[in-house]
């Protein structure tokens, strides 16, 4: 079984958890320790024994030991993508892409201990001296959700060990692998003090509660569910303590008459469907203009029906399975739904079958909708996208900022005038033209707006915003 660790100690939890190959669900992809709120409790406390020093380490030794851990990360990237393609269900190409993706991320972070840098203001009192330096929080508490089980904790992992935090970090129940794994690395290759790391897998409202609630935890990171998200954020503040919340989107892909039709449905396709649909930036609502709608679906069907959908270590395998049960449930009751709602199934939706058992869902397309059914009002999680007909490049506009969502948002034309114009005016964190809304680099800032974010920005320079506060100091010498 594999462990907890928490204070230095790998622990045994208070039960197990099946990890299940959503591929095969015959398939268990091992058994690790469940935490309980006790041992979540002894976590934190170990983090709040080990943060002063850490804090206090050189830059040096806490950007060598990032370095040693993207290293190692690097150098697996098969093995630990293979695993991320079996427990998640992504296809070995996706799951491989993720953990360079992981590796790369502690090799940016390693870098940027160095690179911490403070102010020296004009004072406007004579002969004072005025400085401005980021410290450290102290512990961090990091939930994560099951999509992106290694990047994820990594890009929330490795910024709070580079500036000086000590971590306390519980994955998703249902992806424990991944995470396990990376804990492993991190343990081993970045030899880092007892206390500084601690790896408490169990369920949220046990492990992530106590995060939420200790007083020991000064700066609280979740990624997840709007729902779950808004109520972690509240019990934090409650207690003032700092939070980001990164949750939910409902992403808007505008195709105007001028776009590329090709570029399109392939900018479309790789960011409805790929990864299985279940990313946050997911492009859910496809809004395509009347000129180009007919063409558009029409090669949209095409390009779906030429996706191979199957085990996700299968070779040529396009799109995995859906994560779970649950999750496949939640899938086909929003894609009927929809139907009830006056949207037609344009392509797939349908459950297959396929050599090992597991949840295998056909991409669903879903023609005719408006933006005021629930399809293109509520965040689906899964390979589904539907499409809304528009007359005009204002309609289209008007419809991607109509939602309470604000995450990413993207246009595929070839006029200047509206990219530039959509860029000013969309209502999204991060904003893509001609590029799917899937899929953002490492080193520049990640994040949306409205009920899809809360607080700073992830990755990049900008990750040091919620990982370090900042101190002024007066002196006069
Ligand atoms: P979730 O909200 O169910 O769970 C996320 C994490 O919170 C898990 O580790 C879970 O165990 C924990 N948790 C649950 N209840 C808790 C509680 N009461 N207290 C503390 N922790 C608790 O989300 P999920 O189903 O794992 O992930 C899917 C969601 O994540 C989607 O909504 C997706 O959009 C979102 N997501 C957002 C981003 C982003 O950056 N905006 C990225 C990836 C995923």
């Amino acid at each position: 079984m594999n462990k907890n660790f928490i204070a230095g100690e790998w622990l045994e939890g208070a039960d197990i958890n099946l990890n299940i190959n959503p591929s095969d669900t015959n398939d268990v992809v091992g058994e690790y320790a469940r935490a309980d709120a006790s041992q979540a409790a002894m976590a934190v406390d170990a983090a709040f024994e080990a943060a002063p020093s850490w804090a206090r380490s050189t830059a040096e030794v806490r950007g060598d030991a990032l370095d040693r851990i993207g290293t190692e990360i690097l150098a697996r990237r098969e093995e630990l993508g293979r695993l991320l393609a079996r427990e998640e269900g992504k296809t070995l190409p996706e799951g491989i892409g993720e953990v360079v993706r992981a590796g790369r991320v502690f090799k940016f972070f390693a870098g940027e201990a160095l690179r911490l840098s403070g102010e020296r203001l004009a004072s406007i009192r004579l002969g004072v001296e005025a400085d401005v330096r980021r410290e450290p929080e102290g512990v961090v508490g990091i939930i994560t959700p099951w999509n992106f089980p290694i990047a994820i904790p990594a890009w929330k992992i490795a910024p709070a060990l580079a500036f000086g935090n000590a971590v306390v970090f519980k994955p998703a129940d249902l992806v424990p692998g991944s995470a396990w794994a990376l804990a492993e690395i991190i343990v081993r290759a970045g030899a880092l003090p007892s206390g500084v790391f601690n790896l408490v897998m169990g369920p949220g409202s046990k492990v992530g509660d106590v995060f939420a609630k200790s007083k020991k935890v000064r700066a609280l990171t979740f990624t997840g569910s709007t729902g779950t998200g808004r109520s972690i954020g509240m019990t934090c503040m409650e207690r003032g303590a700092k939070v980001q919340l990164e949750m939910g989107g409902k992403n808007p892909l505008i195709i105007l008459d001028d776009a590329d039709l090709n570029q399109a449905v392939e900018v479309a396709v790789s960011g409805s469907f790929f990864s299985t649909g279940q990313r946050c930036t997911a492009s859910s609502r496809l809004i395509v203009q009347d000129g180009i709608h007919d063409q558009f679906v029409e090669a949209v069907i095409k390009r779906l029906s030429s996706l191979k959908v199957d085990h996700a270590l299968s070779e040529g395998c396009d799109m995995g399975p859906v994560v779970s049960q649950a999750q496949l449930k939640q899938d086909c009751d929003y894609i009927k739904s929809a139907q009830e709602e006056g949207g037609e199934l344009a392509y797939g939706g349908e459950l297959l079958t396929r050599g090992t058992p597991g949840f295998y869902l056909s991409p669903a397309l879903i023609t005719e909708t408006t933006n005021q059914m629930r399809i293109n009002r509520e965040e689906v999680f899964g390979p589904v996208a539907s499409v809304i007909r528009v007359k005009d490049y204002e309609e289209a506009v008007t419809l991607a900022n109509d939602t309470e969502f604000g995450l990413s948002s993207g246009i595929c034309t070839t006029s200047l005038k509206h990219s530039s114009d959509f860029k000013q005016r969309s209502t999204a964190g991060m904003v893509m033209v001609n590029v799917p809304t899937a899929g953002v680099d490492y080193n520049a800032p990640f994040g949306g707006r409205k009920n899809s974010s809360y607080g700073p920005r992830e990755q990049g320079g900008y990750a040091k915003e919620f990982y370090t506060s900042v101190k002024t100091t007066y002196t006069l010498a």
